[in-house]
């Protein structure tokens, strides 16, 4: 919309009655994407409105995930989402053609954020997730200054070299004003499909320290909202755009995640 003033972020006006949750990590790979997508199907699940934003522009992996084929529709002047589980979903690869690597810069990612927010229909949204890039990046950035309401959500797996760092995306809260809602522990541990035991692949501790850590620098209490273990389950569900949470809700990855949802 060339030209024309911004529109407002209706999720950051006063009065907004949607709760805004910025999914954070250190790094990648410690299964962030997968715990936004699988929280999000199951609050709609639990027949809450939801709305997710792919806002990890270099890995963007919400769609897939979801299992989301359509691609957003332009309605007068608003992007209308399209959605999968009843969640509606925007991303940043559905802008760009085919598997296209995102080379944008600070402004631009702002710029696209900025869209994802005000530009696209989501209606009256109970819960709007957005999965943020690993690290503390520019995003992080512009999601503190777009919706400052925005509640942060730090995953971490057990491992104490990825606590620190995930302790450090989250302190970025600090800076921002910005409330962290608590810790997810994700890879926390392989039950042994021979025996009962467990075993701890990423050792343990890493979301309590996390939890710990963060509640010190912010002087809030920051819980762990719950640990989710290895299961092949939510590997394959991610893979084929089936959440666990709603094929196997209650294997053990999909019973930990419907918990957490419940907490939020
Ligand atoms: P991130 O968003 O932090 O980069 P992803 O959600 O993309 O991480 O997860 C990375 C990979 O690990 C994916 O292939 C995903 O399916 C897998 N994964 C994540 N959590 C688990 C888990 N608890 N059990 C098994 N596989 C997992």
């Amino acid at each position: 919309r060339g030209g024309t003033a911004e529109r407002e972020v209706p999720f950051a006006q006063p009065g907004s009655l949607t709760r805004v949750y910025a999914v954070a990590s250190g790094k990648g790979g410690v299964g962030k994407s997968s715990v936004t997508v699988n929280l999000a199907a199951a609050m709609a699940a639990d027949g809450l409105k939801v709305g997710v934003v792919d806002a990890d522009i270099y890995g963007h992996s919400v769609p897939r995930m979801l299992g989301v084929d359509g691609r957003p529709t332009q309605v007068e002047n608003m992007i209308m989402p399209p959605s999968a589980h009843g969640v509606k979903v925007i991303s940043i690869g559905m802008f760009t053609p085919g598997n296209a690597p995102v080379v944008w810069r600070g402004p631009m990612l702002h710029r696209a954020l900025q869209q994802f927010l005000a530009d696209v229909y989501w209606g009256d949204l109970d819960v709007l997730l957005l999965d943020l890039p690993p690290g503390t990046g520019d995003i992080a950035i512009s999601v503190a200054q777009l919706v400052p309401n925005a509640e942060i959500l730090v995953v971490t797996t057990p491992q104490q070299a990825a606590a620190e760092v995930a302790e450090r995306a989250g302190s970025i809260a600090v800076q921002t004003h910005q409330k962290i809602v608590g810790v997810v522990e994700n890879m926390s541990g392989l039950p042994c499909p021979h025996c009962d035991e467990m075993v701890d692949v990423f050792g343990t501790g890493g979301g309590q320290k996390v939890a710990e850590g963060l509640t010190k620098t912010t002087g809030a209490n920051v819980p762990v909202l719950g640990s989710i273990p290895i299961d092949v389950r939510l590997r394959e569900g991610g893979d084929e755009g089936k959440p666990v949470v709603l094929t196997d809700p209650d294997s053990p990855a999909g019973a930990a995640l419907r918990t957490i949802a419940g907490k939020l």
